[in-house]
């Protein structure tokens, strides 16, 4: 396939209007460098251009508006060095004032006294009265072609409207490259079946009216194929790398069901397992029975008991002749795991050991000896576990804990620590949802464990202002007088270290003083603290020894102290969904109602107070994930930052999941009739594949 892709890929110095120092201005401020990335320069919104609104009725500073009227005055103003233009519009209902502070005597000059003009922009309130600053303006009589159809209006820059490239001369120039490009350039990527059974419209047709729509259905048409093709690709993108993935990495054969796992199951099991913890076990041995390299991400609520399932899974690897290893992303973590996992494998038998950035160097030696030559078959740590200095006899299985707060290339350092690659189950109690999972983690399995182990009752959760703080100390004596725990966290922010940490002595104190020695222990674990200090005060609160434990948020993974029952969340304000989901996941724990109160103060934005009722009103993570994806957009969700997979010039994952759904689909679909697209219908799609790889992120590098 060969085609001459000369405006597309021209320099657009090569357009009209555009010199070389327009071109360096657009290269660096909006990152335009040729035809392609203008015409990939969608516009963020579109003018009506043949509706107008009265003048009288402006009057809502949030909104654009678009008028019709005669300039009766014009006037520039103000010293010599603050000069400013002011120029009046008049329709039949009222006049306004059009203000300019640059380029004043240019358009002094361009603006006809007497004429008729068509004005876009959003108004202000100045002096008790609506004016508009640095308007769009533009002679009426000159309107004319664009008053059928949609206008399409641009971003633009402080920089590049200086020099007189606003939204109207971008326009300009999208309707230069728009009218001389032709079908050829823009050739059909996807299969004919794919636009039929969608029936989407035709990648040119597309991306000529995504800049100039005659009306809202060809907008929504050109949108729709647009948003399908971005989704489309994406997909495609991470499934044939999935599929190359699973036809050549080999990783080790875990086939046996090995005497240690059916001992434990038979005979040491403490409790029976949920249907979901099955059958993601389940799920696990069906990937590691081959031997190909398994990369499985599970997702599970807090407190949905994942520790089992991997504890399992690691036995899975020992009976076969494998080690395994659990990383965790803090050192309270790792021990707590450490106890926990020594626990269950005591009666096996089974040697575990504890690396963390804290093992003392006569420690450390004998424990590495014992991973090297074999002896120990189950390692536990932190990121310590990742160093170059541990090396394993024959790992088969890495179990990472807590996901999120780990990245690409302890993923990569990972697969290093085997002859083959081990296998790779990665545990996480931050939800992400499915459409987030789907770009972000397309090359990733998933499996859920979405149900809580018999007898847990939900945590009731619940939104009180700072106002009821005597009542809830209250609650908190006649919770603790029943013999409970209460956790008591208040946020702690970097940029706001000093003042957090102020809030969070005050809050101690005044807790202390409310809860006295010696009826009351009260623990505190903050940041500041030695790991020592930190180590004991959580040991004295899980052994019950104090019954509040007031802290930052260093609390907020994974730690287990099932009498637990009050969760008391600070400012919660200012803390984000997932983080406050995480934070009540750590009550609730054991058998008895546990609570989560949520105080903030009296004055709350929307969104803090749709985070706090989404909070009251549900305890399904997945929920609360799909709520934070809306409120934040999927750049802000937790691990998706370092990705750069999500800048969808159109697409936004939080509305567009049916497309996504669909395109996906059509991937999967696509590649199992034809997995190498040698077919002829696929060839033009394989050639944009081909270009595309070459010029972006590396699918292979995501989470
Ligand atoms: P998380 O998924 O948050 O890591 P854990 O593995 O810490 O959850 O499990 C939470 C608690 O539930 C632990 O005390 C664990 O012993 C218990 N648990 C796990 N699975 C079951 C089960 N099937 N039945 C009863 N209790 C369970
Ligand atoms: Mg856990």
């Amino acid at each position: 396939m060969s085609f001459n892709p000369s405006i597309l890929s021209s320099p657009l110095a090569y357009l009209k209007g555009v010199g070389p120092q327009r071109a360096e201005l657009l290269a660096r401020e909006l990152e335009l460098h040729n035809g392609e990335d203008l015409l990939f320069h969608f516009p963020f919104r579109y003018a009506d251009r043949t509706r107008f609104t009265a003048i009288k009725e402006v009057d809502n500073e949030e909104m654009y508006y678009q008028l019709k009227g005669i300039v009766t005055s014009k006037e520039v103003i103000g010293s010599p060095r603050q000069k400013r233009l002011v120029v009046k519009l008049k329709d039949d209902t009222g006049t306004i004032e059009l203000v300019w502070f640059q380029g004043v005597q240019w358009l002094e000059k361009s603006i006809l006294h007497g004429q008729e003009y068509v004005v876009f922009g959003k108004p202000q309130l100045f002096n008790s009265r609506f004016n508009f600053s640095h308007p769009e303006i533009e002679l009426a009589a000159q309107d004319r072609e664009s008053q059928v159809g949609l206008f399409p209006v641009y971003s633009s820059t402080e920089k590049l409207k200086q020099r007189g490239l606003a939204t109207k001369a971008i326009a300009k120039l999208t309707k230069q490259l728009v009218s001389g490009i032709s079908s050829n350039e823009l050739p059909e990527i996807l299969p004919a079946w794919v636009l039929q059974k969608f029936k989407l419209c035709g990648r040119y047709e597309a991306f000529k009216w995504i800049h100039y729509p005659h009306d809202e259905e060809q907008l929504k048409q050109a949108q729709r194929r647009i948003k399908f093709e971005e989704l489309f690709l994406n997909q495609m993108g991470i499934l044939r790398l999935k599929g190359h993935h699973d036809r050549t990495e080999q990783g080790p054969v875990l086939k046996a069901v090995g005497p240690l796992l059916q001992q434990y199951l038979d005979h040491h099991l403490p409790f029976s397992l949920t249907n979901a913890q099955r059958r993601v076990l389940k799920e696990v041995r069906q990937n590691i029975i081959y031997g190909k390299q398994m990369n499985r991400l599970v997702q599970g609520d807090v407190g949905s008991g994942k520790t089992m399932v991997a504890f399992l899974s690691m036995l899975m690897a020992i009976d076969n002749g494998y080690q395994a290893c659990l990383m965790a992303p803090t050192e309270i973590l790792a021990k707590q795991h450490f106890q926990t996992l020594s626990g269950y494998a005591e009666p096996l038998g089974i040697k575990i050991g504890l690396l963390t950035g804290s093992t003392k160097a006569a420690q450390r030696r004998p424990l590495l000896e014992g991973i090297l030559n074999g002896e120990i078959p189950i390692l536990i740590g932190t990121h310590a576990l990742i160093e170059d200095k541990v090396q394993f006899d024959k790992l088969g299985l890495a179990v990472v804990d807590e996901q999120h707060k780990f990245g690409v290339a302890q993923r990569a350092a990972l697969h290093q620590k085997g002859t083959l690659k081990p296998h790779i189950l990665i545990m996480t109690a931050t939800p992400i949802p499915r459409t987030l999972a789907m770009t972000l983690y397309g090359d990733l399995e998933v499996s859920v464990i979405d149900e809580l182990p018999p007898g847990r009752q939900p945590v009731k959760t619940q939104h009180f202002n700072d106002s009821h703080r005597l009542q809830i100390f209250g609650f908190m004596r006649d919770e603790i007088a029943k013999g409970r725990q209460v956790y008591v966290v208040y946020p702690l922010i970097e940029e706001s270290e000093k003042m957090d940490y102020k809030d969070l002595m005050d809050g101690y104190e005044s807790i202390v003083r409310a809860f006295p020695m010696p009826q009351y222990n009260v623990s505190i674990v903050h940041g500041r603290q030695k790991a020592e200090d930190k180590e004991w005060e959580m040991q004295r609160f899980a052994k019950g020894e104090t019954q509040i434990m007031v802290a930052t948020t260093v609390i907020e993974v994974g730690v287990n102290v099932p009498n637990a029952t009050v969760m008391i969340i600070e400012s919660a304000e200012r803390f984000g969904l997932s983080q406050l989901h995480q934070l009540r996941g750590r009550v609730g724990r054991g058998g008895e109602q546990s609570f989560c109160i949520l105080m903030t103060g009296h004055k709350l934005s929307n969104e803090a107070r749709t985070r706090m009722r989404t909070m009251v009103e549900t305890n399904d993570g997945f929920k609360i994930a799909e709520v934070d994806l809306k409120l934040r957009g999927p750049g802000d969700m937790s691990g998706t930052q370092q990705s750069g997979v999500l800048s969808f010039r159109l697409a936004d994952l939080s509305q567009d999941q049916a497309i996504l759904q669909a395109a996906r689909e059509t991937a999967i679909e696509l590649l199992s009739a034809d997995s190498l697209m040698e077919r002829p219908e696929h060839a033009a799609l394989r050639y944009h594949l081909s270009l595309q790889r070459k010029s972006s992120t590396d699918w292979s590098k995501i989470s």
